[in-house]
């Protein structure tokens, strides 16, 4: 309420932005020449701008923020904590109670394989820790050839050398490399590609055979993992037919294969299930975490180490020579252990399953009427539509847009000026709002994405 008061200085606090901040993922002049938006405050699920809008995260920032913004309790919690203990790191025989505390409350909100858990900073820095982590297992296990690593084009695993090895983004592997060396790609499954001609499950069976192939070709001996998020988020929201996963899960069994799912989106009730991959029915074998463990309040991502692998390492492993500074940080992990509480207590993950992730797949869905949509679906809370020049009669017969008129980042300004934060990858606009939106809410986000879709028509 305070900062209702004050006023902000915008143009000034952009100059200093430009003169001084190199942002992440910005073509420094364009921004230079436009300005940043300065966001000064966040409420629920809306943010307020220095000069005043009132704006609509329907990104939950960046798909983090799954309790909403100005929790009161999180920053008494973050409070507390820095007068108590601002810091103790878990090195050299030491711990401190709100890590272990928060390990203990993964393994009771993760599915059962879970055991153990390591933490980072980010999720990059689990993806990094997991590349380390599956190739030093196949070392303990005697099969130190075990090295090459399979993931997905268009994927994004984060920012880190290894990050961005393991993802499939084309423009981060164009700059600096090399990549780490041992990371292969196959496709992704994304039905409206790829599926021309077969039902959505037909599809699915393909897209997971492509892992088979690739693994044939480098022979299964040199193959340690396949890594994938069970919904690709930045990727643009691809969610897989039913008979991808199972399948995926099936082959990676048969040659003995690690499993990795990267739920730095999915996990902590983004699709409406405390993990991705519990819904999409999959056992991996570790999962990365970050984003939702504390709703973005603080930063902390980790690694839920399975029972197969930690057995291992804890048992024939000695040091394991990896850690971070911050690992454990006693402040971090007292925010998510009030953010897992909030996410318990208000029942969000229930009711994203269960009332409005079934409501907002209704509204969204109800989008594909609009001239300009040529498909929309959701999962939970996160939520796509492609763009389309003409329809077709099936979602494979659209018209698309020349990729270079770059009609996403069009509507995506429509959306902005409406006040309402969705994201654009090429044609596709998704969404991946906070767990507390409600109804009500919906209307309103659905409300305005439809009036920015006939501003950009
Ligand atoms: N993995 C996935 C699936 C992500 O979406 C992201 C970030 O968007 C990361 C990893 C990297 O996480 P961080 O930005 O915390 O390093």
């Amino acid at each position: 309420k305070q900062l209702d008061k004050v006023q902000f200085d915008t143009q000034a606090i952009q100059q200093l932005d430009s003169a001084h901040y190199l942002h992440p993922f910005t073509d420094h002049n364009a921004l230079a020449a436009r300005g940043a938006r300065v966001m000064v405050k966040g409420d629920g699920i809306y943010l307020w701008d220095s000069d005043g809008h009132k704006i609509l995260d329907a990104m939950s920032g960046l798909w983090c923020v799954n309790i909403g913004y100005g929790r009161t309790s999180m920053a008494d919690a973050v409070y507390k904590q820095m007068q108590t203990l601002p810091f103790y790191n878990s090195f050299f025989n030491t711990t401190n109670l709100p890590a272990v505390q928060l390990a203990a409350l993964l393994v009771d909100v993760s599915p059962p394989q879970f055991n153990h858990v390591f933490f980072t900073g980010s999720g990059s820095e689990a993806n990094d820790t997991i590349v380390r982590m599956v190739r030093r297992y196949w070392e303990l296990m005697g099969q130190s050839e075990r090295h090459v690593i399979i993931s997905r084009h268009n994927a994004y695993h984060g920012s880190t050398i290894a990050g961005v090895s393991l993802g499939g983004m084309a423009g981060m592997h164009a700059q600096g490399g090399p990549m780490v060396p041992g990371i292969v790609h196959i496709g992704q499954p994304s039905y409206l590609e790829g599926g021309s001609g077969m039902t959505p499950d037909e599809f699915g069976l393909v897209a997971a055979g492509w892992l088979e192939e690739r693994i044939r070709e480098l022979g299964p001996d040199n193959v340690a993992a396949f890594i994938g998020e069970p919904v690709q988020g930045a990727g643009g929201v691809i969610i897989p037919p039913p008979t991808y996963w199972p399948e995926i899960q099936r082959i990676c069994d048969k040659y003995g294969i690690l499993l990795i799912a990267d739920e730095v989106i999915c996990g902590f009730g983004r699709l409406g299930a405390w993990f991705g991959s519990t819904l999409l029915g999959i056992k991996p074998d570790l999962i990365a975490f970050a984003k939702g463990v504390t709703s973005g309040y603080i930063p902390l991502g980790g690694v839920l180490v399975g029972d197969r692998v930690a057995a291992v390492l804890t048992e024939k492993g000695g040091d394991f020579n990896h850690g971070f500074t911050y690992s454990g940080h006693p402040v971090a992990c007292a925010a998510a252990l009030e953010n897992i509480r909030i996410l318990r207590d208000e029942q969000l993950v229930e009711k994203v399953a269960q009332d409005t992730g079934p409501y907002l797949k209704q509204k969204f869905t109800a989008l594909a009427d609009h001239p300009l949509v040529g498909h929309a679906d959701s999962c939970g809370f996160v939520a796509g539509l492609n763009l389309v020049r003409r329809k077709g009669a099936t979602v494979h017969g659209n018209e698309v847009f020349d990729g270079d008129l770059g009609v996403g980042m069009i509507c995506r300004g429509y959306m902005f000026e409406r006040g309402i934060i969705m994201r654009a990858v090429g044609d596709r606009m998704i969404i991946a709002p906070p767990l507390v939106t409600t109804r009500e809410q919906i209307d309103e986000m659905t409300g305005k994405i439809g009036a920015a879709l006939d501003d950009t028509l």
